[in-house]
């Protein structure tokens, strides 16, 4: 920068001149000076001022998604409710066969890994094949559920959880099947979670025809450690809430009962419904197993623990107990039986002491209840991990068929109130 120096003119006062000419100069250094000035205090702060323009921003649409939180809840709640508006899962034509519900692709078989886990993971075909051959079904009056689309998971489940699956690595924590994370994911969802979407997709079903018939069995199901975002103990995909959900929005339904009489605890349920008045959960288990966990126990409505090695006789005596208290307490339009048969004496995980005639007489319980008040009911079958499983449950089938509180056999033209 330059500043310009003074010179003398004979044709001005020199005084006039002088102040002139100063006052000249001095406006223009001290307009050079801020020119100068302010291109520097420019470069210096654009950087400044960008940054915080981009915090501002920032912390614009910060603020302004978390002050438009209620309507983002709206919009997850619409969406769901268009997500289960638009399913197929609830098929027309199914209400007119007995409401036994299997699908040929429930069992998972293949390479031999299956028999790496406890699970007989063929028990549903069993239990199926055991009704056909003693006359309590026929073939084609069983229901056959259609898979679980994405968007129809997505009802429940979190977009990420999902995306996990498409990691073989957390299948195989999941099934508990490590060689599964071996695996090539294209073969995991074709072997392991399309049979579990289709299970999942007869749960879902079993709800209107429960509601239509007063009774379904989800001859598969009963994914109980499986909440919205997280899976665990052989469990993938969140039925049971799924179900819920569906049977709220289509079904017209407010009022949800889980009775919940695996060996284990039903911690996924118990997670996606522990705020939620309109669901009671009756969770009866043994604590001193898989999954201990104590912040879904916290949701429980009404907690009965029974303790490793209890036997048949003392199993049952809680359990009326435990119906009769339930019964008193909640008025429910729908119950959700979640069923395993891993209570049964020997089970390797349940750690009970249950004879096979006592899972009978559980069951039969169960129906009564819901029977004799006239609430639809809905059985899936859940934990059972021996090969004596699909025995038991085909047996109980006959038993509440037998006992009338169920009808199993097809009656062509049948009227459906719907
Ligand atoms: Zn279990």
């Amino acid at each position: 920068m330059t500043f310009p120096l003074l010179t003398l003119s004979p044709q001005q006062p020199f005084w006039k001149f002088r102040t002139h000419r100063v006052i000249a100069n001095t406006t223009e250094s001290t307009r050079n000076l801020c020119k100068s000035t302010l291109y520097l205090f420019l470069a210096l702060a654009t950087p400044f001022i960008a940054y915080r323009c981009f915090n501002s921003s920032t912390m614009f649409w910060s603020s302004s998604s978390s002050s438009s939180q209620p309507a983002t809840k709206i919009d997850a709640d619409s969406l769901r409710r268009q997500r289960i508006n638009s399913s197929k899962l609830y098929q027309p034509d199914a209400s007119s066969k007995v409401p036994v519900i299997y699908s040929s692709y429930y069992d998972i078989s293949f390479l031999g890994i299956e028999k790496l886990h406890p699970f007989d993971s063929s028990k549903w075909g069993r239990i199926c094949r055991f009704l056909m051959s003693e006359g309590y079904l026929e073939k084609n009056s069983i229901v056959d559920p259609l898979e679980a689309s994405t968007e129809d998971l997505l009802v429940v489940h979190t977009e990420a959880y999902l995306n996990s699956l498409k990691n073989s690595v957390n299948v195989a924590r999941i099934t508990e099947v490590p060689p599964v994370a071996m695996l090539p994911n294209w073969l995991v969802q074709m072997k392991v979670l399309y049979p579990f979407r289709r299970q999942v997709g007869g749960t879902v079903l079993a709800a209107k025809l429960a509601k239509d018939q007063g009774w379904a069995i989800n001859v598969g199901g009963g994914f109980h450690h499986c909440s919205g975002d997280r899976g665990g103990g052989f469990c993938a995909y969140a039925d049971i809430s799924l179900c819920i959900h569906f049977a709220f929005v289509r079904l017209n339904i407010s009022r949800v009962m889980i009775i919940d009489l695996d060996a284990h605890q039903g911690n996924g349920h118990e997670r996606d419904f522990g705020n939620d008045e309109r669901v009671y959960i009756l969770d009866m288990y043994n604590p001193g197993i898989y999954p201990f966990d104590m912040t879904a126990r916290n949701y429980i409505n009404q907690k009965v623990e029974v303790m490793t090695g209890t036997t048949t006789d003392e199993y049952l005596k809680q359990l009326d107990k435990a119906l009769a208290v339930a019964g008193s307490n909640f008025a429910p339009e729908l119950i959700v039986y979640n069923a395993g048969t891993d209570i049964l004496d020997g089970d390797p995980l349940g750690g009970l002491k249950v004879s096979p005639d006592g899972v009978i007489q559980r069951d039969e319980k169960v129906f009564r209840f819901a029977r004799e008040r006239n609430i639809p009911i809905v059985m899936v079958t859940s934990g059972g991990y021996m090969k004596t499983s699909a025995r038991v449950i085909a047996n109980s089938i006959i038993n509440l068929s037998k006992k009338g509180l169920i009808e199993t056999n097809v009656h062509s033209g049948r009227k459906i109130m719907i």
